[in-house]
């Protein structure tokens, strides 16, 4: 094992997450819910994984992320992140695999002389399954977690989200901390599993993530007047219902017509709800995702124009309210053209597309120039247990992020000093 032998062992990768599985897994898929013992299981393999690395150390920061560093010239650095949490009977790549995947890259190339650091992140508690916020550690790390906003959220038996994080070390007050660790970074890295239907629809192990969606979600409700449905002719009906089934298909007629956006009617309360009335309340939640913030805009616009009209033409008003928004995060241009030619180097083919999932590199590209790789999954299926990859696409994709990181630190060397 002396030999200095920079191939990245992308098949170990693959064993690796087998042997997690076994390990953190039952017959309903992966059990490595962040602040529970599996979890803590999981990383004491990675940890022992790591620690058997030569020159690697590996530490422990404020939000209860574990980092993993292979010393360059210069403190300077280019960082791998990813989960090893996952979703209660979640799938076997969520996360995990961006872990053992730069676990195999940081074997690789920790040898090397090199002018640039290496490090590799294992973010705590991505998920967000049992306190229900998600990025938790990277939020941290990038200063957008206010610890008063999750001060007094509880799992399932009534234990608040301090007293977890107690239980493991991290003081969620000082979790915060955890942002000096991004001082000297120069670029931020992640594969993950794509977790939707778009590369094997077009037949492709691999694509380059321009970045994630924003998303504006609002209440739409629709008003109009109950009454009877015998005594009632059709033409002066104020009927709530057919008002916001109109402006769900406007909305996702809308949506079709541009590119690589979605629009989700989701929640549909009606009022009285009876078989002999028509309604007089109708309430839709919407939820529109896009990832240019002007797009995102006309969108929203859009939807609001055409609710408004066809509220009008059935008699009746409607009112928005929002109950939730998040801007778009674009990844880095240069690390997109990277990647890019990356993918096709090791692929043969790319493809760049949006993320709907939100990833901690979106934390991170609020600080750090970033992109992300992402690999098939069959069936767009994740946070199962029939969440998969084919084998030898999990080993193209490890294979890609070695490569990745190498033109990267070329990158940041030449670029970051
Ligand atoms: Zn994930």
């Amino acid at each position: 094992m002396a030999t200095r032998e920079p191939t990245v062992d992308a098949a170990r990768a693959v064993e690796g997450l087998r042997e997690l599985r076994r390990l953190t897994g039952d017959e309903d898929g992966a059990q490595r819910v962040a602040w529970t013992d599996t979890w803590i299981a999981a990383r004491d393999w990675l940890r022992a994984e790591l620690d058997a690395i030569d020159g690697v150390t590996v530490e422990t920061d404020q939000a209860g992320n574990t980092w993993a560093t292979a010393p360059g010239d210069s403190d300077r650095f280019v960082i791998i992140g990813g989960h090893m949490d996952s979703v209660p009977d979640g799938g076997w790549l969520d996360g995990v695999l961006n872990v053992l995947a730069g676990l195999e890259v940081l074997r690789a190339l920790a040898p090397e002389p090199r002018a640039l650091t290496l490090k590799l992140v294992d973010w705590a508690d991505e998920e967000g399954a049992r306190f229900g916020r998600s990025l938790l550690g990277s939020s941290a790390c990038a200063g957008t977690l206010d610890p008063d906003r999750v001060r007094d959220l509880t799992d399932r038996d009534g234990v608040t989200l301090p007293d977890a994080l107690a239980a493991h070390g991290v003081d969620l007050d000082r979790a915060g901390e955890s942002g000096e660790r991004l001082e000297g970074a120069l670029a931020y890295l992640e594969l993950h599993i794509e977790q939707g239907p778009v590369l094997e629809r077009l037949d492709l192990p691999l694509g380059v993530v321009l970045g994630t969606f924003g998303v504006q979600r609002h209440r739409v409700r629709f008003k109009g007047a109950h009454a009877h449905a015998g005594a009632t002719p059709m033409d002066v009906r104020r009927d709530a219902f057919l008002a916001a089934a109109r402006s769900a298909l406007a909305f996702r007629d809308d949506a079709l017509a541009r590119e690589d956006v979605r629009a989700t009617v989701g929640g549909v309360t009606v009022s009285p709800g009876i078989v002999t009335a028509f309604n007089g309340l109708c309430e839709l939640t919407l939820d529109q995702r896009a990832l240019d913030p002007e797009v995102l805009a006309d969108m929203l616009a859009t939807a609001q124009e055409a609710s408004r009209r066809i509220a009008a033409e059935e008699g009746c008003e409607v009112a928005w309210e929002r109950i939730w928004e998040i801007e778009p995060i674009r990844f880095d241009d240069q690390l997109i053209d990277i990647a890019d030619a990356v993918v096709e180097d090791v692929a043969g083919t790319s493809h760049r597309l949006p993320s709907g999932p939100l990833h901690d590199a979106a934390e991170m590209a609020r600080r750090v120039p970033t992109v992300m790789l992402f690999v098939k999954s069959l069936g767009g299926v994740s946070h199962t247990k029939e969440e998969d990859t084919p084998a030898e696409d999990l080993e193209t994709s490890v294979r890609a992020l070695g490569e990745l990181t190498r033109r990267t630190l070329a990158w940041a060397e030449a670029s970051g000093s």
